[in-house]
């Protein structure tokens, strides 16, 4: 299903041109118009699916498998020396455009990003007690 309301429907079927890396049946590569470094893509499923939670299983493994073929591109095309896959689901954690898609970044000494987190130091009772909130 598409959303005509949706700019990366609009962008990923072509009714509003951009600048396109890789493109398949279900899939288009574009570049970031925002870019956090030279190369930042965004890999766009052709149809609308919120985030990873409505995902089918199957697009989700055909999606990994596209970000390992544009990410060598981008390695290699760009000289990069790493890459970061980020994929944001929901506000707080830093989605903006609700429709499914997967940063593809590339990585540069000294490219003054901060995509890494700051680790925290819980107790053995606090991983525990996640273990098990988690399996319980
Ligand atoms: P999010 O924060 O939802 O994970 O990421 C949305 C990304 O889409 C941002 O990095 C932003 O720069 C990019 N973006 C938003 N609108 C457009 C657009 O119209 N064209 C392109 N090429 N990128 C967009
Ligand atoms: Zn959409």
């Amino acid at each position: 299903m598409k959303d005509e309301n949706c700019i990366f429907c609009r962008i990923a079927n072509g009714d509003i041109p951009s600048r396109t890396i890789y493109e398949d049946d279900h899939f288009r590569v574009i570049l970031d118009n925002g870019p956090a470094t030279r190369g930042h893509a965004l890999i766009l499923p052709k149809e609308h699916y919120k985030d990873l939670s409505e995902i089918p299983e199957e697009t989700a493994a055909e999606a990994m498998i596209v970000a390992k073929k544009v990410s060598a591109l981008l390695v290699k095309k760009l000289h990069a020396d790493g890459l970061n896959l980020v994929q944001n689901n929901g506000e707080t954690a830093g989605q903006t455009v609700k429709h499914f898609h997967i940063h593809l970044i590339p990585r540069y000494e000294n490219d003054g990003q901060h995509i890494l987190w700051n680790p925290t130091h819980p107790t053995d009772e606090e991983l525990d007690s996640v273990l098990k909130d988690i399996k319980g």
